[in-house]
């Protein structure tokens, strides 16, 4: 069968997941969390189905849960309040970001990208028909405003942006909304916003929504993961912000996609919206970071940036190896016992970038595990 979409046949995270099983090393590679959730939520989830939210869910989301976010997002100083209209539940932030292209995408619209990307944006413009136009992001990550008014044509009809990014970390400023509505105003561009890192903050960094700028709003899709935010990945669940308009044309699509999303899994999340502490949450995850570069300061990897947000750490290896940083990613799986993504991974032309992204989403064990295997082996 014809291809649809330029991407790999297995994504780099099933990739190096399988080698780091096969070959018994510590998995940093693939983003998910190896700690337990929260146990209220494990408690909601039971609950859930026992109070019967077991048949379909209404296509937008569960009005609770509905609610629930825009009290949620009343409390985070974010200045645009937010109504029903505005929120639609998603089975997952990649679900989210296909079925937003889906919405807006017309044959041959071009979509501009910023590498290093995640790997899901590509072949999601792809099969929808679009074409991707690829810049570069700067070497600490900020957007080439430059760049991007050059790139900009009348066949331009959106923009992804990914702040809190994966893999470097980076937090996009207010001042780099202003600039980039600057840059939209009065075409009919649409900004996707991908901000599933948004609550996992550190350093006192302050997440900006492009749907709270005053400009951007209207034209942009903003897209959410509660995987992130509540450490489950495995739900795969999301929201998407956008306004009345977008949000009408992106339900057009979704309800015939997935139509609604898990009924229990939307009520639990709900009931977890009302007892969820953002702060503690990031504390948290920052002190994993912390414990993270504590732990591999004495190995032989370089910092470039230290992450802001979320939950990676790009080093640099070019003191350790000469190989390509997939060699070198596969290499310190099967050898140094120790699975991380190499970072060409997030490019379209695997640039060789001598960096690997690990994960520190984990458990303080596993982070020491990683480092101990890795001191034994340098
Ligand atoms: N965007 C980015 C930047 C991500 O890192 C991920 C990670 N998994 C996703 C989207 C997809 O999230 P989900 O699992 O909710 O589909
Ligand atoms: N977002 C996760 C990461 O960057 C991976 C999700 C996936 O496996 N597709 O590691």
């Amino acid at each position: 069968i014809k291809r649809k979409h330029s991407g790999s046949d297995l994504t780099i995270f099933s990739e190096m997941t399988a080698l780091a099983i096969k070959n018994n090393a510590v998995n940093l590679s693939q983003g998910f969390p190896d700690f337990e959730i929260d146990g209220r939520l494990q408690s909601f989830l039971a609950e859930a189905t026992h109070q019967n939210f077991n048949q379909y869910a209404p296509m937008p989301g569960n009005p609770l849960l509905i609610e629930n976010l825009i009290q949620f997002n009343a409390k985070r100083n974010l200045p645009i309040a937010l109504a029903p209209e505005n929120i639609t539940i998603s089975p997952g932030a990649s679900y989210g970001i296909f079925t937003a292209l889906a919405a807006i995408l017309q044959f041959g619209d071009e979509v501009i990208v910023w590498e290093p990307c995640y790997d899901s944006y590509v072949p999601s413009i792809e099969i929808n028909g679009g074409i991707p136009v690829f810049l570069s992001l700067t070497d600490d990550f900020q957007i080439d405003f430059e760049a991007l008014k050059n790139a900009i044509n009348h066949r331009t009809k959106a923009i992804i942006v990914n702040s809190p990014h994966n893999p470097s970390g980076k937090i996009l400023k207010k001042e780099d909304y202003d600039r980039l509505a600057e840059l939209l105003e009065g075409s009919q561009i649409i900004l996707i916003s991908d901000e599933v890192y948004d609550v996992l903050t550190y350093d006192h960094g302050e997440f900006y929504s492009a749907f709270n700028h005053l400009k951007l709003k209207n034209q942009s899709l903003c897209i959410f993961s509660f995987g992130k935010m509540f450490h489950a990945t495995g739900w795969k669940i999301g929201y998407v912000l956008a306004s009345e308009e977008l949000t009408a044309a992106y339900r057009r699509i979704h309800q015939y996609l997935g139509f609604s999303v898990n009924a229990p899994a939307q009520q639990a999340l709900a009931n977890f919206l009302e007892v969820f502490d953002v702060e503690e949450n990031r504390k948290f995850l920052q002190k994993k970071r912390d414990f993270f570069l504590e732990t591999f300061r004495d190995l032989p990897f370089t910092i470039r940036q230290k992450a802001e947000a979320g939950y990676f750490q790009i080093l640099g290896f070019e003191n350790i190896s000469d190989l390509s940083d997939k060699d070198f990613a596969v290499w310190l799986t099967e050898i140094g016992k120790v699975a991380s993504i190499p970072v060409s991974a997030f490019y379209q032309n695997a640039n060789d970038t001598k960096s690997v992204r690990f994960c520190f989403a984990k458990k303080e064990e596993t982070l020491l595990r990683a480092a101990e295997k890795l001191k034994d082996f340098f």
